[in-house]
């Protein structure tokens, strides 16, 4: 069995103290796939003070250098592209053609769109009588990262990190550590001085807390759920570090009448459930105004009983399972709320799919008539099940809208140009992507309210990882 240990001061490295692996698990076939050491706060302290010893020489190194570095990492990546889609796949179940045309890409993709906001960043800039205002590293960082978009949320972070001068500390989830060992790899090929990037596998209680609490780290990046983010933030709180937070999300997809409803709905319904439902900024509400209600409801179902599940291996637009049992039992539990709080199921239901008796597959559902105060309507379902709501005017559609404690993303569908922009404006998130816009790599990613207050991606991305200094006197003749 493939053992994954911890990457620490330039070596893979076992567990300080001995303890009973994690038991990585395919979520298509439920079988093991590697064993995972299990790391302790130990562990976290080793190498918490590896990149604290590393920081000073790799922070003063040129930009140019740190740069070249990273692109290393590109180079490697690319080179070992078809082994990170298959670690991908097989973690968490991501089928070939989406683990190869958007997981695995969002790599790359990140790294270079890092590198091009750090060659534009203004560095260094004068300000009043002879002040010099610098942006400089801030420091050792922890990163947490989740298993849904498990590289997009590494490198989204590991790439700002090191081009900013940073070291790091990484704990990826423990459900998707075949994806960060290769990466941890790629790292490692790369030749990065010891100590400038460290990982440590364990569970979010113990690693995730460790880290959040260690004096020596400046800052925490952290991507996950609500809860976790909170939890992280009051162990980070004593020691006062910077904590960015990339949480959860229950994004609404405001359907006006005036919108062209063959495209626009199946697009929806298929965003939805890409990625088997599991994305942080997935269209999961869809408000429908009044007029064309019943019509949405029947494309909706007509392309939902079209969507297929499948085994992640083979190629094709079908949808894998879900990571793990207890993902699955979560999504089969709020079904069944759903179905008790008098929602309409119009397609899926509880159960597996009939003929996929082994893996953690779920049936692609939509509710109808629902309302937003269900439970299916306020909480974050991570699987592929749609709640649709009905709305009369504009005003109330917005209102529905924001009403939910989170804020990371909205959409809306109109074809009067005006009134899609104007809507833009007053929803409360952190993108919103106007009939079927997608974002690019440079666009800035984050939420408003319960779903965080971080920015990644391109320059914003690049920003939280900077500390701003006032050389007072430093243009002085
Ligand atoms: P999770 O919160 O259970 O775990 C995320 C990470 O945090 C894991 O590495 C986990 O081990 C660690 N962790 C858990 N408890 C912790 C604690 N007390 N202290 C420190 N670390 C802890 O989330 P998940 O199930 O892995 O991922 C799904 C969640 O992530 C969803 O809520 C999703 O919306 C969110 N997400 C958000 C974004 C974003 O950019 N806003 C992106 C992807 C996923």
């Amino acid at each position: 069995m493939n053992r994954l240990n911890h990457y620490i001061n330039g070596r893979f490295v076992p567990s300080m103290v001995a303890s009973a692996p994690f038991a990585v698990i395919n979520p298509a076939t439920e079988r093991v796939v590697a064993e995972l050491s299990m790391g302790s706060e130990a562990d976290v302290n080793l190498a918490v003070e590896a990149a604290s010893h590393a920081f000073p020489a790799y922070s003063a190194l040129p930009l140019a250098e740190r740069i070249a570095l990273v692109a290393k990492v590109k180079t490697i990546f690319e080179r070992r592209y078809a082994e990170m889609v298959s670690a991908i796949s097989t973690e968490m179940g991501a089928p070939y053609d989406l683990s190869n045309s958007s997981q695995a890409a969002c790599g790359p993709g990140h790294i270079q769109t890092t590198i091009d906001a750090a060659k534009h960043m203004e560095w260094e800039e004068r300000t009043g009588k002879a002040a010099n205002v610098v942006r400089e590293a801030i420091g050792v960082c922890g990163l947490i990262t989740p298993w849904n978009w498990p590289i997009n949320q590494l490198v989204a972070k590991i790439a700002p990190a090191l081009v900013a001068g940073c070291t790091v500390v990484l704990k990826a989830s423990e459900q998707s550590p075949l994806s960060a060992q290769l990466f941890a790899e790629f790292i490692d090929e790369a030749g990065f001085p010891a100590g400038v990037f460290n990982m440590v596998h364990g569970t979010g209680p113990i690693v995730g807390a460790a880290l959040s609490a260690h004096p020596l780290v400046d800052m925490v990046s952290f991507t996950g759920s609500t809860r976790a983010g909170v939890s992280v933030a009051k162990a980070a709180a004593d020691t006062v570090k910077r904590v960015s937070q990339e949480l959860g999300g229950k994004s609404a997809n405001i359907v006006f009448a005036d919108a062209n409803l063959e495209s626009c709905v199946k697009r929806s319904v298929l965003h939805c459930f890409n990625n088997t439902g599991q994305s942080c900024n997935a269209p999961t509400r869809m408000l429908v105004e009044e007029s064309v209600y019943e019509r949405v409801l029947e494309i909706a179902t007509a392309v939902a009983s079209k969507v297929k599940v499948g085994d992640p291996t083979q190629p094709g637009n079908h949808l894998g399972p879900v990571v793990s049992k207890l993902q699955f039992d979560k999504i089969q539990k709020l079904i069944e709320i759903g179905i008790k709080e008098g929602a309409r199921v119009l397609i899926g239901g509880l159960g597996k799919p009939a003929g996929f008796e082994t893996g953690y597959y779920v049936k692609p559902t939509i509710f109808a008539d629902v309302n937003n105060q269900m439970t299916i309507a306020r909480e974050e379902i991570f699987g592929p099940v749609l709640v649709i709501i009905p709305f009369k005017t504009l005003d109330e559609a917005i209102a529905i809208a924001n009403d939910t404690p989170y804020g990371l993303a909205a959409y809306v569908q109109s074809g009067d140009m005006d009134k899609a922009r104007t809507v833009a404006r007053r929803l409360r998130a952190g993108s919103v992507y106007l009939n079927g816009a997608s974002q690019d790599y440079e666009t800035p990613f984050g939420g408003f309210k319960q779903s965080g207050n971080g920015r990644e991606w391109g320059k914003h991305g690049l920003i939280e990882f900077l500390e701003v200094k006032a050389i007072n006197g430093f243009y002085a003749a």
